[in-house]
């Protein structure tokens, strides 16, 4: 394709793309390459939980960038020995296994856990996981998902993920047999379209667990670090879980994940996981920085602020427009339409004049937001504006 000035066809096409280059982000805002200006409720799929080029992220980069980059996984390295601590202070969970992406720590999620039954508990290796589920993109995360039409993709799949239905206890006791070693479960399906797993469900799917002795696995990659108002969501329902992951925001927008893992569940031995960039320190302090920063009481109240702030303005959006409703936890929401023009919307909202909206749909009557943790509360308000305007532009197109 050829924008402007850009050809893009190097790249593989992956995912369609709106003829748009970015090349600037500040806060809530992104800037294209013909210095256009985009209110962003997409912010990385949730991962700038401090919007774009916040300070803290440029202080941490720079000043870890002039001590020390990279040396290897071999050796420690203070700034990972750092953030691991800080993680399993605030979690619990007493190991932490550094990685890049959310994919990666769900791997090595899956690992740990068929490792685990290998050595306490006969041999099990089958992960109970949900319908609708999203946990990442390499062939085993693909294959615990639940996401429709991956079922059918890069087959042959990896065994092992039969799949129960979210808030319906007895769909998870029913695929419980003896070769089940845990239960894996976003506490909001956020791909699915941000569907919330009720804390009850959670309470009695813990319960569940500790009566098979069974791991339970929280995949708080797009829930974790603040996001629903919280710094974990397992928060809300009480639950500790004895794996989780985290991703997407730990990072504020580097690519930095991490497995965390009770001291019981703990049992890689040397040998059994690893990777060239897994704690490198450039992203650790990043991970770092962006942890000080979401972990403030005060910063957490704020985001539930904003939560509040947003909630009570879409009320007469969807009053107006007659829409579905909305939906969700924290700064993690869906906007349903009510009816299947959700894309038709997200392509009027970026074309907004002066300036555009970016917004998501992850399913056709479904639009998701999921703004900077510090967006404005006026950035709120114009959102809400802008939503109004591209809601009325596709219904008078
Ligand atoms: N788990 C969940 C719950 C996610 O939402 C995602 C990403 N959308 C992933 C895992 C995969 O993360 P990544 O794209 O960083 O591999």
């Amino acid at each position: 394709m050829k924008i402007d000035t850009f050809d893009t066809d190097a790249l593989m096409p992956i995912a369609p793309r709106p003829p748009l280059v970015f090349v600037q982000g500040e806060g809530s805002w992104l800037i294209d390459h013909r210095g256009r200006r985009y209110l962003d409720l997409v912010q990385g799929w949730a991962v700038n939980c401090l919007g774009h080029c916040p300070a803290q992220i440029i202080d941490a980069l720079s000043s870890q960038a002039r001590r020390l980059i990279s040396p290897s996984a071999a050796y420690f390295n203070d700034a990972a020995i750092g953030l691991a601590q800080r993680l399993a202070d605030l979690s619990g969970l007493q190991r932490v296994f550094l990685a890049s992406s959310g994919a990666e720590a769900n791997e090595a999620a899956i690992k740990l856990a068929r490792k685990w039954g290998g050595l306490h508990k006969s041999g099990a290796w089958q992960i109970i996981t949900f319908v609708d589920s999203f946990h990442g993109r390499t062939l085993a995360t693909m294959s615990a998902s639940g996401k429709p039409g991956w079922d059918r993709l890069f087959e042959p799949k990896v065994p092992g993920f039969p799949k129960a239905n979210l808030n319906d206890l007895e769909s998870v006791r029913r695929l419980i047999c003896a070769d089940t070693v845990a239960v894996m479960i976003e506490p909001v399906q956020g791909e699915a379209g941000v569907v919330v797993a009720q804390d009850d469900f959670l309470r009695s799917l813990r319960e569940l667990c500790n009566q098979h002795g069974l791991l339970l696995i929280l995949d708080e990659v797009q829930t974790g670090i603040g996001r629903t108002g919280r710094l974990f969501a397992s928060e809300h329902s009480g639950i500790a879980p004895d794996i989780m992951t985290l991703g997407k925001g730990l990072g504020g927008g580097v690519p930095l994940s991490a497995l965390l893992a009770s001291e019981k569940a703990s049992c890689f031995a040397h040998g059994d996981q690893g990777g060239t960039y897994c704690g490198n320190p450039l992203m650790a302090a990043v991970g770092l920085a962006v942890i000080d920063c979401v972990s403030q009481p005060a910063f957490l109240e704020a985001v539930r602020v904003r939560e509040r702030h947003l909630v009570d303005r879409l009320q007469p959006l969807i009053a107006r427009h007659g829409l579905g409703g909305e939906r969700g936890r924290g700064l993690l929401r869906a906007l349903d339409l009510g009816r299947p023009y959700a894309a038709q919307v997200v392509d009027a909202a970026r074309e907004l004049q002066p300036d555009g909206l970016l917004l998501n749909a992850p399913r056709p009557h479904l639009l998701r937001l999921m703004p900077a943790l510090n967006i404005p509360l006026a950035d709120i308000d114009r959102l809400v504006e802008m939503l109004d305007r591209a809601i009325v532009a596709v219904g008078t197109a």
